[in-house]
């Protein structure tokens, strides 16, 4: 099976280095892990989605070196699914100014992958040539009913909590427990 990861949310914790970006810098906001509760964070925050989107690669460039995992045991997680014969796609939407950057994350932490996609302004995530995507985006899900043949497991997050999941959405705690899951189901 092709198993894509996302990154920002589901690898990455973005969120704690925008959390910091906004305490470091004169920002006119200052978040914490409380204030994302929402995927609508422009409207939340009363910005523009390019605003929003300038802030996520301002703390990419920033904190590049320093952005923690958001769990300590992925690097098991994808030796699972590889052992178990899966190839790993990590699909991430980003624009080309944090390539490098989110490259560099994912040598320095040893995330042991096939291949990369980094897509812009590209088509959906689902319409790749994948089986199985792990994110952590709540508007992905009733993308879903589209995709039958095709598995979301949805990385738990502060902002995807109201999401009611169809059949082929599985919500998971950690990309580890997404990744037991399927290096031991019958596909
Ligand atoms: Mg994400």
């Amino acid at each position: 099976m092709n198993v894509a990861l996302d990154l920002d949310g589901t690898l990455v914790d973005l969120v704690g280095a925008v959390n910091r970006l906004t305490h470091e810098e004169q920002l006119d906001m200052r978040l914490s892990y409380n204030d994302w509760a929402s995927w609508d964070m422009p409207s939340i925050l009363g910005i523009t989605y390019e605003e929003f989107n300038t802030l996520l690669d301002r703390a990419w460039k920033k904190y590049y070196l320093s952005m923690e995992p958001l769990e300590p045991r992925l690097c098991e997680g994808i030796k699972i699914l590889k052992e178990a014969g899966h190839k790993v796609i990590i699909l991430s939407n980003r624009n080309i100014g944090t390539h490098f950057e989110a490259l560099k994350w994912l040598e320095n932490h040893k995330i042991d992958y096939d291949s990369v996609t980094l897509n812009h302004s590209g088509p959906s995530k689902l319409e790749y040539p994948i089986d199985i995507l792990i994110d952590d985006n709540p508007n992905l899900v009733r993308d879903m009913y589209e995709y039958p043949k095709k598995l979301l497991y949805l990385r738990d997050q502060y902002w995807n909590q109201d999401v009611i999941c169809p059949r082929n959405v599985i919500r998971v705690k950690t990309v580890l427990e997404a990744c037991k899951n399927i290096s031991t189901s019958k596909f």
